[in-house]
């Protein structure tokens, strides 16, 4: 590893802390000149790292920049690889790439912006810089395809309590069945779960685990086509080394995927979580919109809804969408 590695690490371990150059000096095991070279070497990349006279340098607590290191700091998970990358078109996309080419389980792309964001059916997930996190894990889990969709209920529920966690309990998300994570009626986080199957033993060959989270409110609020559907964890109130720190707390959490893929007490958690039960809601099936009640999710993940009619469906993820009526 290059110095300016060795120091920012140590540096991200005690983020807030004065650490000297002579401490630096000794725990690397270099010379003073060379720690000194290599705070320029990472100040001059854009790294903020200030210093006080006789004490030593440290990153500022309020400085809110996504990095590899301050991101390992917290993870403390050998498991996760961590590559952070500034700008991407899509980090489910440049994952995929990856993926083809043998890269191991626990591989998480980071970027502070995505130009091309992607939801479900090809929509857009719009991606700024400054304002969200977005995160892509490959997996490799020994899965029947059709069982992937668990992939995306774990996840929902590792999104919800990653943010209850970095919130202290004042945030209380839920799931809007299937993949999508909201806080007071309004979306904050939108889950993407590409997979790749195995013809001959109709297996995942691998997943890919995208999850976009809005943290803030974007520069000039949300584009005027989501501003009544979306919103952010805080809104416009900033926190410290925020992205980091929700980006360390979800691979935490998602760190029970990669034990165990498709585990039902997660299951159990998803439903208790869901949004729309017990409401009325608007199933959306191509170009038809047809009310409905909600009734539950079920074994299969499936949402249970009666139409007006009295007839029940248990609705499948890969074919419809469903909104809460009125919306
Ligand atoms: P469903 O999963 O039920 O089909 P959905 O409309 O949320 O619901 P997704 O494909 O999951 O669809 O996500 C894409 C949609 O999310 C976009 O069409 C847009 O309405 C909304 N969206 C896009 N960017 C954001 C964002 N940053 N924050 C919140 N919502 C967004």
């Amino acid at each position: 590893m290059k110095t300016s590695q060795y120091v920012l690490e140590l540096l991200e371990q005690n983020r807030g802390k004065a650490v000297s150059g002579e401490e630096l000096a000794a725990a690397i095991g270099v010379s003073r000149n060379a720690v000194w070279k290599a705070i320029e070497e990472l100040r001059r990349s854009g790294v903020k790292i200030n210093a006080k006279t006789k004490t030593g340098y440290f990153l500022p607590e309020s400085d809110n920049s996504l990095s590899k290191e301050g991101i390992t700091a917290l993870l403390g998970d050998e498991r996760f690889t961590v590559d952070v990358r500034h700008t991407v078109t899509s980090t489910n996309d440049l994952l995929k790439q990856l993926a083809v080419t043998g890269t191991p389980e626990g591989y998480a792309l980071i970027a502070a912006e995505q130009t091309m964001g992607k939801g479900r059916f090809g929509r857009k997930f719009y991606s700024p810089d400054g304002s969200g996190v977005y995160i892509s894990l490959l997996l490799r889990p020994k899965m029947k395809a059709e069982d992937s969709l668990f992939i995306t209920t774990s996840a929902a529920v590792a999104v919800c309590r990653a943010v209850e966690t970095i919130s202290g309990g004042r945030l209380s998300p839920k799931i809007k069945w299937v993949n999508d994570i909201y806080i007071n009626q309004k979306k904050v986080c939108g889950i993407l779960t590409e997979a790749a199957v195995s013809f001959e033993s109709g297996m995942l060959d691998y997943a890919v685990l995208g999850i976009g989270i809005n943290i803030t409110t974007p520069e000039g609020d949300f584009p005027e086509e989501i501003k009544g559907i979306a919103t952010s964890l805080f809104g416009g109130t900033e926190q410290d080394n925020i992205r980091n720190r929700i980006a360390a707390e979800v691979l935490k959490e998602l760190g029970g995927l990669i034990d165990a893929p498709d585990d039902k007490a997660c299951l159990e958690e998803y439903k208790q979580r869901q949004l729309l039960i017990d409401r009325d809601i608007v199933v959306i099936k191509g170009d038809k919109r047809i009310f409905a009640r909600a009734l539950g999710v079920d074994e299969r993940a499936r949402l249970c809804v009666r139409y007006e009619d009295g007839s029940t469906e248990a609705l499948i993820s890969g074919e419809v969408s469903v909104r809460a009526a009125g919306n």
